[in-house]
């Protein structure tokens, strides 16, 4: 029977303490993150990492960076610095740091190693040639000409394709396997291609270069990794990574397991369409903080702690599934509200004078930092008869169930005072311009003098006192839920409004001071982080995700 205890592990960790428990892999785990470093990490890539990182701390055991470096045409050192930098701001060390093309000379002797034994052969079709005799899933394929080559004239061919004397696409040496499989990846794989290509990190020294099949499971096998987890579609790809090890009789033998990939709602989650987006210049960069990148998040305002709980709540399954973004923002709010302190901030300002108030009085009242942390404390906004408000806040004729100004009606002022709304003035488009109200003088702090209730609890600025910024709200990147599923170019599905850009929100003074990357709640209008664009007479906010609006919902019926 299942204990408390067993029923709360996901398959993965099912699977490692059985291994622990019948002493496989010496009792060791050792995992590790691949990344091909061709691009910026999503968030795809922060479930590996989370999944990895946590197995290998969970079990005491180790955790392996390695650059999956095998393709010199789409690798550059500047992704790997993004690399290295996003995998540490989610928290997680890795114990070795390792470049696929550290193994090279091994790999290589491996080949050697598996020509000499008759595994592997040098063959000179083309890859049209190779695709045709491949045959498909119910057809058997056919051998290639150069299938029994002889061992001498292999190794010969080899050596000669190492040391560059044939051009690129010449030859490629294979794996000799059996045409007829019904897996198609046992169909004599290509071991290695020839690409006379820099690399950045081993220059000019090779001609030829693995093929991700070949180096990821033998580097896994030196590195003694002993739970090689990957996603659902290298199911098909295991054989053959058995295959070589077994064949190769490498002193490790890890084990692959495969899981599904992390599919987000309004997104795409590929390196490869990301990296179009970019290039098209559709979002500015990859840390736009539109992206789902992990550096677009960060930008956004995502914090580690959000992150990883997101993909603790995602969990580990072997089911293809698509995740709604709104429990990304469920994980974002749950942390900030713990941590972000609290501002008033006003994103679309409507000028109130109250009437009442004398004109050049200035008041300091208390406003609470985090209601969640009082150890925080609290801080003094300035209050004074002209404010703003939101225009939203608003409205000339109220509708049923509006609790905040409008003409006739009181609310509260946050930390300030009662005020009710007596007259409006419009422009000559029909545009509210000015509200004039008046205060209560006794509900100072914003508590009602006489036990009469106020519904209604508004957010503003003092308008002489008020800093003014830019803040830019966000929605989603795509029209539809799944934009990678449909026919099609996916970038037409792009959604023309994800970004907005408000140049004129007015904000409390105490606002001047924040740093870049710092996340801090607007009262009532959602989280914001201060973005690197600011500078020190222009601040600039991200909106990372808003609080849940009641109103909105209430008017939705
Ligand atoms: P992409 O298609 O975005 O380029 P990839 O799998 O080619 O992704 P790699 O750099 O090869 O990118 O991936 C590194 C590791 O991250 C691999 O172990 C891979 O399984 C994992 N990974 C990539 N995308 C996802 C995802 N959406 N969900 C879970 N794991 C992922
Ligand atoms: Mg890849």
């Amino acid at each position: 029977m299942e204990t408390e205890e067993t029923k709360s592990l996901n398959f993965i960790e099912h699977i490692i303490e059985n291994d622990i428990a019948e002493g496989k892999h010496e009792k060791r785990v050792h995992t590790r993150f691949p990344p091909e470093p061709n691009g910026y990490l999503h968030i795809g890539h922060a479930k590996s990492i989370c999944l990895n990182g946590g197995l290998a701390k969970k079990y005491n055991g180790k955790f392996n960076l390695r650059f999956d470096d095998t393709n010199p045409e789409t690798e550059e050192v500047e992704y790997v610095n993004s690399i290295r930098n996003d995998v540490k701001w989610l928290g997680f060390q890795w114990n070795n740091e390792f470049n696929a093309s550290d193994y090279f000379d091994q790999l290589y002797d491996y080949a050697v190693k598996l020509i000499e034994i008759g595994k592997a052969y040098v063959c000179s079709l083309t890859p049209e040639e190779v695709h045709e005799y491949r045959g498909n899933p119910t057809t058997p394929g056919k051998d290639s000409p150069d299938r029994n080559r002889s061992v001498v004239e292999n190794l010969d061919l080899f050596t000669r394709m190492k040391n560059g004397e044939f051009c690129d696409g010449k030859y490629t040496l294979r794996a000799k396997i059996d045409m007829a499989s019904t897996n198609m990846h046992f169909r004599d794989p290509a071991l290695y291609r020839i690409r006379k290509k820099h690399h950045w990190k081993t220059g000019d020294k090779w001609n030829i270069y693995p093929m991700y099949d070949y180096a990821h499971g033998i580097s896994d096998a030196i590195e003694g990794i002993t739970h090689s987890i990957c996603t659902l579609e290298f199911e098909l790809h295991r054989p053959l990574y058995e295959w070589l090890n077994n064949t190769l009789e490498t002193t490790h033998r890890p084990q692959q397991i495969e899981m599904s990939r992390l599919n987000i709602t309004y997104t795409v989650m590929s390196k490869r369409k990301l990296m179009q987006l970019v290039n098209e210049k559709h979002v500015n960069g990859w840390d736009d903080p539109r992206m789902p990148t992990i550096s677009g998040l960060r930008r956004r305002g995502y914090t580690p702690e959000a992150i990883r709980d997101f993909c603790e709540r995602v969990g580990i399954s072997k089911r293809e599934n698509l995740i709604d973004a709104s429990l990304l923002e469920f994980s974002v709010r749950e942390d900030l509200n713990k941590k972000a302190p609290r501002f008033m901030g006003v994103l679309n300002p409507l000028k109130v004078v109250i009437t009442n108030y004398p004109e050049n009085q200035t008041e300091e009242l208390e406003a609470v930092n985090n209601p969640e942390k009082p150890e925080d404390g609290s801080r003094k906004v300035p209050f004074s008869r002209e404010l703003y408000i939101e225009q939203e806040d608003f409205m000339e004729v109220a509708e049923k169930k509006w609790f905040r100004l409008a003409p006739g009606a009181e609310v509260r002022l946050r930390y300030a005072y009662f005020i009710t709304c007596q007259e409006f003035i419009k422009n000559e488009n029909g545009k509210v311009m000015e509200l004039r109200c008046t205060y209560d003088p006794a509900s100072k702090g914003g508590n009602s003098p006489d036990g009469r209730k106020v519904k209604g609890t508004l957010h503003w600025v003092s308008a002489q006192h008020a800093i003014t910024a830019e803040v830019r709200l966000y929605d989603r990147l795509f029209k539809t839920e799944t934009p990678d599923k449909g026919e099609g170019d996916f970038k037409d599905l792009l959604n023309p409004d994800s970004m907005k850009v408000l140049t004129n929100t007015k904000l409390e003074p105490h606002m001047k001071t924040l740093t870049s990357g710092t996340s801090v709640q607007f009262e009532r209008m959602g989280y914001f982080c201060v973005d690197k664009d600011t500078t020190k007479n222009h601040l600039v906010f991200n909106r990372t995700v808003t609080l849940k609006d009641t109103w909105a919902k209430e008017s939705k019926k």
